[in-house]
C-alpha cells in the first residue's frame, strides 16, 4: 500500500483533513462523497462510486473483492479468467 507519509491529528469532533495531494490524485472534489470502511487496523477512505467500477452501471451491483461490480461485468470477468 502506498503511504503518503502524512501525519494528521483527529480533532475534538473526530474529524481529519484528507491531504489535498491525496484528494487530487483521486479526483475528489469539495463536498464529494467518500466511503469509509475498516480493513483490519486500517480505516480506508475511498471515493464513493455508486455504480459498477467498470462500466458505471447501477443495476444489479455486487461486491467483488471490495469493489462494486455489476453482474454483467462479473460475467465478463469470470469468462475472461477462464480462457
Ligand atoms: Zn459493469
Amino acid at each position: 500500500m502506498k503511504s503518503a507519509g502524512v501525519v494528521r491529528k483527529i480533532d475534538e469532533l473526530g474529524r481529519i483533513v484528507v491531504p489535498i495531494e491525496l484528494r487530487k490524485s483521486l479526483n475528489i472534489g469539495k463536498r464529494e462523497a467518500v466511503e469509509i470502511s475498516l480493513d483490519n487496523d486500517c480505516i480506508m477512505i475511498k471515493k464513493f462510486e455508486p455504480g459498477c467500477c467498470f462500466c458505471g452501471s447501477t443495476e444489479d451491483i455486487q461486491n467483488f473483492n471490495g469493489n462494486k461490480v455489476c453482474s454483467e461485468c462479473v460475467e465478463e470477468l469470470s469468462s475472461a479468467s477462464s480462457k
